[in-house]
């Protein structure tokens, strides 16, 4: 393949910089601090890069991997993905090579002899590598401009990427003490910013935090109720053809998820860590090479996923913490277009994941810690402010009221629920010290509706006072009330059943110390999805240029089924919407289109042309 011409005298003259953004990659400018974190690395500067996912970080080592001499080194824990990566780059025009354990010999020897050769611009390696004497020594037979440490949140060790293979990279520096390094995360608490400073001996390097705020991206939580149902509302109405990625906790409901879609008609593959290596790798490439696939998932999914037009992720389990529930999110919509991010959480979540909680292994501040998240995320999920201000305040950032979430775009009500509060906490009260009994929700809410069921007719609980004094709210308001309680710490769940228990927090409630303020959920809300009209992701582009950008679409899936690549190595959804929207009719117009560079240009250009002159 032809390499790129590039000036390898190491420069700190940005210009050059912003001549390999324009034509190589086709792009017009930096985004956010792109253009200040390059330009560092360049003139040889460490550097620790905090930025959300979609936001563009690997340009900041391609680019100084491309200005600087000598071979920029990737380091990146994720194997599976590093062809895709190299095939993208190589579709650019880039000269880019991989070693890990899936190649074989042969493979091997041509990536090492082209590293030597300085025949390449950027190697990607796995960290496990580094460990290798003869890595080490192949690496010091060639000239290696940058180390960048990609995913570097998997030094944390309390993080759940945690890959040990990384502490060793604090190493580094001390036998190459030239080479800038350039750590990049997605993950951005201060305690993950410290622990990847301190460990990867990055703490004098500049630290360049990016906001994580992601616009485009709509952020929705909803009560629970008939959650696979919800999903197919979502996905019919707003996501009908379009990729996406439903996570799931259990490996069982992530296969009676993925066939529940397919019985209604929905492309859906599992994924999971209990199913066999190739199954995995072959849904995994399938979702990054079709159109509108849909994933269904634990958490085991995505990490470097970077496939850029993934139009909605929905959780159907409380994820575990906020950063968890960040990271997962952020994989929607990474081209900037519109994106929904859908939670549906109830009670059972709760009640799930304190027992989780209780029964973990590890001490006693871990499970504090875990139980710190999972507040976090409870608040998240019961806030009546803008979602988005709440996420970037957890983060250590302000925003704004942001226009595109569930409660901006249909602010709950917020309602005095001190008195149901009341007769809930007073029924487990009850409960308690006059029976020496623990019940869950459902026990307790039929009691408060008057259900005479045959568990509430066995225990007696029909004598109880409280008996039916809750009958004025639906079954759905009560789970709604407990939730809440719940997640304000005015009740909590116990033990393997899920047991209620009071707070010291609840006597208050019981004293008529406090107030409760509830967040009213329109019964309509819970049953169904929000079905509000949308704007779909077609909102950047007139009507007429559908039909075009359609048929563009179907020939880059043809180029890229003849070699084998992702879609979006070919030309990504963004900028097939721009080229239908202006309808270039020449190479010299279309090589002004965002995202067509040189290389792309000369591959590409006339197919493209030719696909437009049939719209004329
Ligand atoms: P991250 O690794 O931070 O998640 P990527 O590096 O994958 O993000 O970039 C996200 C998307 O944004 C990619 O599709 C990339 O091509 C695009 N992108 C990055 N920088 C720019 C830029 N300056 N102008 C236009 N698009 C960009
Ligand atoms: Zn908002």
């Amino acid at each position: 393949m032809s390499g790129v011409t590039i000036e390898t005298d190491a420069t700190d003259n940005p210009s050059e910089a912003v001549e390999v953004l324009r034509r190589v990659f086709g792009y017009s400018e930096f985004r956010g601090r792109q253009a200040d974190i390059i330009e560092h690395v360049i003139g040889g500067g460490d550097a620790l890069v905090l930025m959300p996912t979609g936001g563009g970080k690997s340009l900041c080592y391609q680019i100084p991997a491309l200005v600087r001499s000598g071979v920029g080194v990737v380091i990146s824990p994720l194997i599976a993905l590093m062809q895709d990566q190299v095939d993208a780059l190589h579709a650019l025009g880039v000269r880019a090579g991989f070693l890990n354990s899936t190649q074989d010999f042969q493979a091997r020897r041509q990536v090492e002899q082209a590293f030597v050769d300085g025949e390449l611009d950027l190697l990607y390696l796995a960290p496990e590598r580094l460990r290798l004497e003869p890595t080490i020594q192949l690496l010091e037979r060639g000239k290696v401009s940058l180390f960048a440490i990609d995913e570097a949140h998997c030094v944390s060790q309390w993080g759940h990427d945690f890959r040990p293979d990384y502490l060793g990279l604090s190493e580094l520096h001390e036998r190459w003490p030239d080479v800038p390094r350039i750590a990049l995360t997605a993950t951005a608490t201060k305690a993950t910013h410290g622990e990847i400073a301190q460990r990867l001996n990055l703490e004098q390097a500049e630290h360049f935090v990016a906001s994580f705020d992601r616009p485009n991206i709509q952020y929705r939580i909803v009560p629970k109720a008939g959650a696979n149902q919800q999903l197919l509302a979502l996905i019919r109405t707003e996501h009908a053809g379009d990729a996406g990625i439903v996570y799931c906790l259990s490996r069982a409901s992530v296969e009676k998820t993925a066939q529940f879609l397919c019985d209604n008609g929905i492309k859906a593959v599992p994924y999971h860590a209990g199913l066999d290596a190739r199954t995995r790798s072959t849904n995994q490439s399938r979702f990054l090479r079709e159109d509108g696939l849909i994933v269904v998932a634990t958490i085991a999914f995505g990490m470097g996923i970077d496939k850029p037009d993934v139009r909605f992720v929905a959780h159907l389990d409380l994820p575990k913490s906020v950063e968890g529930y960040y990271q997962e999110t952020g994989r929607a919509g990474r081209d900037g277009l519109p994106s929904t991010a859908w939670l549906a959480y109830g009670l059972q979540d709760v009640v799930q994941q304190r027992k989780m909680i209780d029964s973990s292994e590890g001490d006693e501040a871990h499970r504090r810690k875990q139980s710190r998240h999972l507040d976090a995320m409870l608040a998240l999920c019961e806030t009546v402010e803008c979602r988005r201000v709440q996420l970037l305040n957890y983060f250590g950032q302000s925003g704004e009221k942001c226009g595109n979430c569930d409660t901006c775009l249909n602010p709950p009500e917020s309602w005095d629920g001190t008195v149901p509060a009341q007769k809930l906490l007073s029924t487990v009260w009850r409960l308690d010290r006059e029976r020496n009994q623990r019940f869950g929700a459902g026990q307790v809410i039929d009691i408060l509706l008057g259900k005479r069921t045959d568990k509430v007719v066995q225990h007696r609980h029909d004598q109880l006072t409280v008996f039916g004094i809750g009958a004025d709210l639906s079954e759905a308001a009560w789970r709604g009330v407990v939730r809440q309680l719940l997640a304000q710490g005015l009740l909590t769940v116990e033990g393997d059943y899920g047991t209620f228990a009071l707070t010291t927090a609840s006597d208050d409630v019981l004293g008529r110390k406090r107030e409760v303020m509830l967040r009213r959920e329109s019964e309509k809300v819970a049953r169904a999805a929000v079905a509000k009209p949308k704007k779909t992701a077609a909102v950047d582009m007139p009507a007429e240029a559908a039909p075009v950008f359609e048929a563009l679409r179907a020939w880059r899936g043809a180029e890229a089924r003849e070699q084998g690549v992702p879609a979006y190595v070919i030309l990504h959804d963004a900028t097939l919407r721009q080229i239908a929207t202006l309808m270039p009719k020449a190479l010299s117009d279309l090589a002004g289109v965002n995202g067509v560079g040189e290389t792309k240009l000369a591959r590409y250009g006339q197919g493209v042309l030719d696909v437009l002159a049939e719209f004329r």
